[in-house]
């Protein structure tokens, strides 16, 4: 049965599923240490998944933290009545300083010069910003040299800003093999402990992504920041099984057209797919219009009435064709489950990820704007479409 849209039809949409959202929360919560913080990255539109709904039903399983890469995501969560703590990710500029004040974001500081002239923002506005300090233990991306204690304890020092956190990020924790990991940690620990001698530790250190949070609690410290694990996606590829998360989106699709193909007929774009017998295809409505990925011609399948068929050609960008020879009984309008079946193992977002050279951080950031999102929350599903940034 196809879900109620309201007024308009829509062939596409992707179901969020909040209730697996807060189940998550709650099992990673109980791989921690009481004391240990929540930090929950709702950046680019939460992985795809609608920053608001996911922030909102994210604050009501008891997250302490939402974290963001710009500066603009923060402002627009506050604008629709996010009130939690957010940390921004991505690196403070002076440009940024009224804002973060107007709205009460935390910035992260990289540099001593920024953080000098924030704290001086400070003093004059009358009031104290607080800040998390970035170390930079082997990511090359962001933050402060690991062995840069002078200048981290220049900025602890600053009169008017409030050091509340320290932390850095992993380059490999996803691959348990990488020693990369253990060194970055030593090279965190270190920072941290020369700031403690000086009696200049911040309340809140933090480095574990969901790989290391899931992996190893020596990672954990004060805080963990768990996106994907969340989501409900394996970032390993081998802890499905151990790790019981579930999935929080699935995308679905609807039969558009039927049609017979003779042997020795090309389908869609180029030709790649020529029919080796007389077949009966299903061309359904997802496109890489939809962040469907186009990758090679005749890559993956999809599932309509619990049967499997494979993509046939290439993906155009509002269609594709499936092979639905085996599944006599397809009709239009059928309901099609493209990733994270409800039958189906062989359409999870890792495997579909794996199939197509890349990562479900990129399928799901990838969800176009056109599909229409639904939330299941407390067992009902809804077209709780205001509560995605997409559609406000
Ligand atoms: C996105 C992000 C995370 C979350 O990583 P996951 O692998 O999704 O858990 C953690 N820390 C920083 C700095 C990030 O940018």
């Amino acid at each position: 049965m196809l879900p109620n849209f309201g007024e308009i039809p829509r062939p596409n949409w992707i179901e969020i599923n909040l209730d697996n959202l807060q189940n998550n929360i709650c099992f990673i919560r109980n791989l921690l240490s009481e004391k240990t913080k929540m930090l929950l990255p709702v950046k680019a539109d939460a992985y795809g998944h609608g920053s608001l709904a996911i922030s909102k039903a994210a604050i009501e399983a008891g997250i302490d933290f939402l974290g963001v890469a710009h500066l603009f995501e923060a402002v627009a969560l506050r604008e629709h009545g996010i009130d939690a703590r957010i940390l921004i990710l991505g690196p403070c500029l002076e440009s940024d300083f009224a804002l973060l004040l107007k709205h009460n974001l935390t910035p992260s500081l990289q540099d001593f010069e920024t953080a000098k002239k924030l704290s001086d923002f400070c003093k004059i506005n009358n009031c104290r910003i607080p800040i998390h300090i970035q170390i930079d233990t082997g990511m090359h991306r962001f933050g402060i040299h690991y062995e840069d204690f002078e200048d981290v304890k220049k900025i602890c020092d600053l009169p008017n800003v409030e050091v509340e956190g320290l932390y850095s990020h992993f380059a490999t924790a996803d691959m348990p093999e990488n020693a990369a990991t253990d060194i970055q940690l030593v090279r965190f620990e270190r920072m941290v402990k020369e700031l403690e001698v000086s009696k200049m530790r911040p309340p809140i250190c933090h480095i574990a992504n969901s790989s290391a949070t899931l992996l190893s609690s020596k990672t954990h410290y004060n805080m963990v920041r768990t996106g994907i694990a969340v989501y409900g996606y394996d970032p390993i590829g081998k802890i499905q099984d151990r790790f019981p998360l579930k999935p929080v989106l699935k995308l679905r699709s609807t039969v558009r057209a039927l049609r017979n193909v003779s042997h020795g007929e090309g389908v869609s774009y180029g030709h790649y797919f020529v029919a080796k017998k007389n077949m009966r295809v299903a061309t359904i409505a997802i496109g890489y219009g939809d962040g469907y990925m186009r990758g090679e011609p005749s890559k993956g399948e999809v599932f309509i009435r619990g049967k499997p068929a494979a993509i046939l050609g290439r993906v155009c960008m509002d269609a594709c064709m499936v092979d639905v020879s085996e599944i006599p009984d397809v009709r239009i309008g059928d309901m099609v489950e493209c990733i994270n079946g409800d039958l189906s193992k062989d359409i999870s977002i890792e495997a579909f990820a794996k199939e197509h050279n890349t990562i479900s951080y990129e399928i799901t950031t990838r969800m176009a704007r056109r599909l229409y999102r639904l939330y299941q929350y407390k067992g009902k599903l809804t077209g709780w479409n205001l509560l995605s940034f997409s559609h406000v």
